[in-house]
């Protein structure tokens, strides 16, 4: 059985490292002949929206799958017509448009931020008196890694937020004083089986992941956000992993952001849960029997961005796992990450900051 992925990143590769086990075989799409999945599969060179690359992709493979979300929808409904192309192409476009995101949370009645459409100065005069300042503008569409946002701090700021991002369609939204960010992901087959992890929670530099920490613990904001993550499951009539982020303020999940993919708040389920992320998306696409996405002990990831520090310095951290990427360093790029997997919660904070004080000495 052969998968093929669209995107050949580090996510696509913990995708095919958990698949050969099982006896899978994959071939990637990505643009970069040297991109992270190079080493672990076949790159069919091109870009996403490359009809004819995407047509020999879909000829080579039994599923397709894809570990971005900036895949044109256009472009990928053509294979999706020939090939089970899951999650479902409804789920991607979706995601990709935060105005649209948020308009289905709403709808399904998962809390969000107050926010607006803006698509001009005086739209985004407008949407700051209504929603009120501080306040967040982001791009619509291919906005990551806090990438596209600015942030409004003072009526001053309106103008220079303008300038900034008012090329192209934006959100603007209410900011959200929140205690921590947390994320679940779930897991739905082909089959209907249905699975969550337990709640992740990260810290964000800048608008990056930079560590989470997992199982996070808390029995009613778990509800919630299964919960939420249901509707979403079930509007799409979902396959595979769905991760979303959600900002939690007085005991209250609002949400962020969802992901029709793994995510890097989950690459601790590789050591820390019984069936990771990776290996459960698969089975799920292909409607085999999902794994457990019980916790083992207690987990931290880190991400190293821009710079990994010694490896042996890393390794003689207790309970720590490395993961390389196999990209070239360069500043703000996510090269690999670890995991910290120890039986109790105590260990697992004082590796994390054993870790933190090596990431800073790299930095
Ligand atoms: P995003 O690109 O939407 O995932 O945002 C990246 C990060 O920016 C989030 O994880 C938050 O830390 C911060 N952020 C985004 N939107 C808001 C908001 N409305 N209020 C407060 N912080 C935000």
């Amino acid at each position: 059985m052969k998968i093929g992925i669209i995107g050949a990143g580090q996510l696509g590769r913990m995708l095919a490292l958990a698949g050969y086990p099982l006896g899978l075989q994959f071939v990637f799409l990505d643009q970069s002949e040297d991109a992270p999945g190079a080493q672990v599969g076949r790159i069919i060179r091109g870009a996403f929206d490359d009809t004819q690359r995407l047509g020999e992709l879909a000829d080579a493979v039994d599923v397709i799958t894809f570990d971005v979300e900036n895949v044109p929808v256009s472009a990928v409904e053509t294979i999706a017509a020939r090939k089970p192309f899951l999650p479902p192409v409804r789920a991607l476009g979706d995601s990709q448009d935060r105005l649209v995101e948020k308009t289905l949370f709403n709808k399904l009645k998962i809390p969000t931020a107050p926010f607006a459409a803006v698509d001009s100065l005086e739209d985004l005069q407008k949407a700051a008196k209504k929603i009120g300042i501080p306040g967040v503008l982001k791009t619509r569409r291919l906005g990551y890694d806090g990438r596209g946002q600015f942030f409004v701090r003072k009526s001053a700021d309106i103008e220079a937020a303008w300038k900034a991002l008012g090329a192209v369609p934006l959100i603007y939204e209410g900011f959200v004083d929140f205690r921590r960010e947390v994320s679940i992901i779930g897991v739905r087959s082909t089959a209907g089986e249905t699975r969550f992890y337990p709640l992740s929670a990260n810290t964000h530099e800048s608008g990056i992941l930079r560590y989470s920490i997992a199982p996070y613990r808390s029995a009613s904001l778990q509800r919630q956000a299964e919960t939420h993550l249901k509707r979403i499951l079930k509007h799409f009539d979902y396959a595979g992993v769905l991760t979303i982020e959600f900002f939690v303020k007085r005991g209250r999940l609002i949400a962020n952001e969802m992901a029709p993919r793994v995510h890097n708040s989950g690459h601790w389920t590789i050591e820390g849960a019984r069936t990771s992320q990776f290996e459960n998306h698969i089975r799920a696409i292909l409607g085999l029997p999902l794994g457990s996405t019980s916790p083992i002990g207690h987990s931290a990831m880190l991400n190293f961005i821009g710079q990994i520090p010694t490896l042996g310095n890393i390794l003689r951290v207790p309970g720590v796992h490395f993961h390389s990427y196999g990209k070239e360093p360069r500043h703000n790029r996510k090269l690999g990450h670890c995991t910290i997997n120890v039986a109790s919660a105590g260990a697992r904070d004082r590796a994390l900051r054993q870790l933190v004080r090596l990431k800073m000495g790299a930095d």
